[in-house]
């Protein structure tokens, strides 16, 4: 016999756990507040311009393979995917700036120009960060992580005490290199975490080994196309996908889900995944006497920031920029305490400029460019028309005065994006961009779990508990979550 499963939000998390719930013989909905599948991923088009409104880096392809393996399929069935080269460059300033090749070897070479010796530190540093890789990817990051005891088996135990797994990344990068330089382009991959490199566990050096090791890819057409291929996936599988539909309340009896209330009509169910932000889920849409968490928890906890960003078309190709450029002319520290520790709108912002009309010209109209700037934020500042303009000028006047050229005057299209539209798009939590930073204290069985307590057959997954935040975690977040809500239901 089949269940009748309800997954509410259709961001990678919750099309993945569709798609492997559905795979298993169950009968799966998701409900979608939205116009369009995808979540933080979604996509606009305007002016002939196609812009990707969240992630543009495509990290881990390992994880995307086995995730579209696990259904029959390969990620060449479904999009191309080029590798970047460079993967990426980082601007320290004017002329100073350093390109993160594809080649290895050519990424040693030009630390080894910085500082002497680190060439060799680096490959050494990688090869530790590939062994945390391939324990994670094999023996952690596919757990439910209820408890620590999960863990407790002599290869993860081995591994853990040979490399550094729980100091801060920072302290680790700081015994291989002194460069100032080279420290940030090393600190860099965890932002994707949500903290700075001194609150994020060296286990995390697994980034570093995804940038620097594996590289930066790109599916021509846009980072959209991992969701159309996601969704190809769902709909052969038979998943139904309501759009337009926001679930206001998960109907509980004896601790147990019996249904949703979507649109204002009451559908039963037989099990319910929440995909949509854990928070909202919790304080929202479910009796406090079923909340796993009250609002002082999540006050507590540390959030991923927020982001200012703009979608630009611009009338002409910006020649100085590849296809990811870090603005890290600025204070670095100054900046994360503005977002961390003192929360306010930053004295001069670190930037990050992406154009993917560089390597796909599908994205932006002939001689055109596609321009994405973000500027990470606190979460729950104020935010306002004057204040996004204010910082669309100051960080516009860097990459004019980089470039050397005039861009204000050419573009054609400009669009922002804050913390307001967040919240009112998914629903986030003080407008967070990208869920629960992974510091150590919010690290495995210290996520919020992705079981409730109370509800027997209600289920969170996503980029609020495990693995944590960023695509291939959410697609993990998905498989995860589908297997152990199917130990629960009849088949
Ligand atoms: C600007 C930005 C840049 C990023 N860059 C990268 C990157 O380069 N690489 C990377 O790997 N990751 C990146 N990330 C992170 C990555 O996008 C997210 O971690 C991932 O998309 C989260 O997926 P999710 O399914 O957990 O959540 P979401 O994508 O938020 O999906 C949740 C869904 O639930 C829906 N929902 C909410 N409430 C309801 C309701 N009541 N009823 C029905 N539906 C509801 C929402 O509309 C949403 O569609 C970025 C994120 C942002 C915002």
């Amino acid at each position: 016999m089949c269940a009748k499963i309800a997954v509410i939000g259709g961001g990678f998390a919750g099309l993945s756990a569709a798609s492997y719930l559905q795979k298993m013989g169950h009968q799966v909905t998701i409900f979608e507040k939205n116009e369009q599948i995808g979540g933080r991923a979604r996509k606009f088009e305007e002016h002939g311009f196609v812009f990707d409104m969240g992630p543009s880096w495509y990290w881990m392809p390992d994880v995307f393979e086995n995730y579209f393996k696990d259904f029959g399929y390969k990620v060449s069935d479904f999009f191309e995917l080029v590798q970047l080269d460079p993967g990426f460059d980082v601007v320290f300033s004017k002329h100073d700036t350093f390109s993160v090749d594809a080649d290895f070897e050519k990424i040693k070479d030009k630390f080894e120009q910085l500082e002497k010796g680190s060439g060799a530190k680096l490959e050494k540093f990688i090869n530790e960060a590939d062994r945390k890789y391939q324990v994670s990817m094999n023996d952690i990051v596919f757990k439910p992580s209820y408890s620590l005891f999960e863990y407790m088996n002599w290869k993860i135990i081995k591994n853990v005490l040979a490399v550094d797994f729980f100091i801060p990344l920072r302290s680790s990068l700081k015994k291989y290199f002194t460069h100032a330089n080279i420290l940030k382009i090393m600190e860099f991959p965890v932002l994707f975490l949500g903290a700075m490199a001194d609150k994020i566990p060296a286990l995390y050096s697994i980034m570093n080994y995804a940038a620097l090791k594996q590289g930066t890819f790109y599916p021509l057409g846009g980072m959209h196309k991992i969701v159309e291929a996601m969704e190809k996936v769902a709909v052969k599988l038979g998943v139904e996908i309501q759009l337009h539909a926001e679930v206001q309340k998960i109907i509980v009896e004896e601790g147990k889900a019996k249904g949703i209330i979507v649109n204002q009509n009451t559908i039963a169910f037989d099990g319910v995944v929440a995909a949509a932000d854990y928070e909202f889920v919790e304080r929202k849409l479910l009796e406090s006497s079923y909340q796993n968490y009250n609002s002082e928890y999540w006050d507590k906890k540390v959030f991923a920031p927020s982001s200012l960003l703009f979608y630009i078309g611009v009338s002409k190709k910006i020649e100085k920029l590849n296809h990811h450029t870090l603005f890290f002319d600025t204070d670095f520290e100054l900046h994360s305490k503005e977002i961390y520790h003192n929360p306010k709108w930053p004295t001069e912002p670190l930037f990050y400029a992406c154009t993917p009309s560089v390597t796909d010209a599908s994205v932006a109209p002939e001689n055109c460019e596609n321009l994405f700037l973000l500027i990470p934020i606190a979460t729950g500042l104020e935010d306002n028309e004057a204040l996004r303009e204010k910082y669309f000028d100051k960080v516009m006047a860097r990459l004019e005065d980089y470039c050397e050229m005039d861009i204000r005057s050419h573009i054609i299209y400009k669009r922002s994006y804050c913390k307001n539209d967040f919240i009112l798009d998914y629903n986030s939590f003080k407008g967070n961009a990208y869920g629960l930073a992974n510091t150590l204290l919010q690290t495995g069985p210290l996520k919020p779990t992705l079981k409730n307590k109370k509800v027997s057959n209600l289920y969170y997954c996503g980029q609020l508990t495990v693995p944590g935040p960023g695509v291939p975690p959410s697609l993990i977040s998905g498989k995860i979550v589908a297997a152990e809500i199917s130990k629960n239901l009849p088949l």
